[in-house]
Order: structure tokens, then sequence, then C-alpha cells
């Protein structure tokens, strides 16, 4: 690597202040701000606030896209397809009961588990400063650092 090689990694490690992935992801999990867990992240169910009013960290560039959904699928499907055989191999109850019993617990699971997942991943992003959350515009997707418009390039 030369010295004017820009990667998102060499920006993230020599100008920007670490920051704390766990205590971030523990604060989105609870619905605060992963920056300074005071402030709510979410304005309402799954809306993410434009910024937090304890401490004014943006969140209005977070990316949490399909991420929490996929968790979330994830997580409700290894509690509830266990429990789904478990009861038939015990019980043989017929399909009508088990459809009855499974699909509110899956509903009811899934509506309880997707804002605290989503809160998880964009404090994850924030600690990690992942797409929008970089304050130099480099991504993830996009090795190739193209400067701030603070910076001086080309002559
Ligand atoms: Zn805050």
């Amino acid at each position: 690597m030369t010295a004017d090689t820009w990667t998102p990694e060499r920006v993230r490690t020599e100008t920007l202040p670490k920051r704390d992935t766990w205590t971030a992801i523990k604060r989105g999990l609870l619905g605060r701000c992963p920056h300074c867990g005071k402030g709510r992240l979410f304005g309402r169910y799954l809306k993410v606030v434009d910024h937090c009013e304890a401490c004014g960290e943006s969140y209005s560039e977070h990316r949490a896209d399909d991420l929490p959904p996929y968790l979330t699928i994830i997580i409700v499907g290894h509690i509830v397809i266990p429990l789904v055989l478990s009861v038939q191999q015990a019980y043989q109850p017929p399909d009508w009961v088990q459809i009855s019993i499974w699909v509110p617990v899956t509903l009811i699971l899934t509506l309880l588990l997707l804002q605290p997942i989503k809160g998880g991943v964009v404090g994850m992003q924030w600690a990690n400063y992942m797409h929008g959350f970089h304050p130099h515009g480099a991504d993830d997707d996009d090795r190739t650092y193209r400067g701030s418009p603070g910076d001086k390039l080309g002559g």
C-alpha cells in the first residue's frame, strides 16, 4: 500500500474514532441511540429517527435494508419450527389446531423482534462507519476513496 492509497479501512482506522460495536448493537437492540444510549432510535415502529434527540447523532443515512427481516425470519423460524414439530410428535393434534396456534405465534414473534433487530443492525452499521454513516462517503462496496468535499484533490 502506498502512502496515498486510501481504503475505507485506512480511513476508518487512521482518522475516525473507534466505536465499540457490541455497545452500539446493545443500545440499538434496546431502541436507544447507538452513540449516546440515551435518545430514542425509533420515531415510530420501524421508522428510524433522523437524528438523536439527546446527542444529535444523524441516523438519516442508515441503510439497514433487508437485513433485519432476514435475521428475524431466521430467528423466528428456529423458534417456531422446532415447537411445531415437537407438538406434532407429542400430541398429533389436527392441522387446524397447529395452524391456529402457530400462525399467530409466528406473527407476534415477528412483530416483536423486527424493531430490536433493526435497531441492532443500525447500531452495528453505525459503529463500523458502514454505508451512509461514513463521513467521507467511502462504502463497503467501493474500495476507492474518492475524497470528501473538503479535500484538495488534483492540481
Ligand atoms: Zn444519541
